[in-house]
């Protein structure tokens, strides 16, 4: 069960590959994720990943292939994983498949979220996100019980930097330059799934964990 989520932004990448993860029992690998983690604790690399992130343009390839290496070669990644953010581009997408080669394995679908433009925007500008423990939330679509707090945790909820309007547009325009061409690259090999994720979320989960099963 290796699989990727591609998407645009607020697609709802994150939010299934968590519920995914739970239910099949591979981890869950968020490029996005894993910087957030380094900038938390002011690494050097969450440094780097930051000058880039909170004016919405993507961190360059090599940083990424890198830390998604060292991911993949983790115990916990060698019966399966779901990648969510990763590739963005197709250079990325390249590399992952070197990687995977050299590991004996191959991804086997990068199932594609689409949504129309003004859901999309709608979802990234009400997310809120626990600081504490990541867990996602939106003012309208997923209200937390009390404003401003996690359910989850009751940790602090606050808008990614990148969430900001101007950053949510930079970061559209770097989707359609950069990450959308990924779908021809993965459907002229083949392993394109399409999933509609401007549903309900309930009804696109669905469709996600039929193709989930079907890897099995
Ligand atoms: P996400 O949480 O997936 O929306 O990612 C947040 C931000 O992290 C993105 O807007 C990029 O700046 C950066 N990022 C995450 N994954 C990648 C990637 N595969 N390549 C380059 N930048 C990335």
């Amino acid at each position: 069960m290796r699989v990727t989520l591609l998407g645009p932004p607020g697609a709802g990448k994150g939010t299934h590959a968590v519920d995914l993860s739970r239910e099949f029992g591979v981890p869950h690998i968020s490029t996005g994720d894993i910087f957030r983690e380094e900038m938390k604790s002011e690494t050097e690399l969450g440094k780097l990943a930051r000058s880039y992130i909170d004016e919405g343009n993507l961190v360059p390839d090599d940083v990424t292939v890198d830390i998604v290496r060292g991911r993949l070669g983790k115990e916990d990644a060698s019966a399966g994983f779901i990648l969510d953010g990763f590739p963005r581009t197709i250079p990325q997408a390249e590399q992952l498949d070197g990687l995977l080669s050299g590991l004996g394995t191959a991804l086997d679908t990068a199932i594609y979220l689409f949504a129309p433009e003004e859901v999309i925007i709608q979802r990234l500008s009400g997310r809120r996100v626990c600081r504490n423990c990541g867990a996602v939330f939106h003012v309208v679509n997923i209200p937390p019980r009390r404003e401003g707090v996690c359910d989850r945790c009751g940790g602090e909820l606050y808008r990614r930097e990148d969430d900001a309007p101007e950053a949510i547009r930079q970061r559209m325009r770097q989707y359609e330059s950069k990450t959308a061409g990924l779908v021809g690259y993965y459907e002229s090999g083949g392993r394109l799934v399409r999933v509609d994720a401007g549903i309900a979320r309930q009804e696109t989960y669905r469709l996600l964990r039929e193709i989930m099963a079907g890897l099995r």
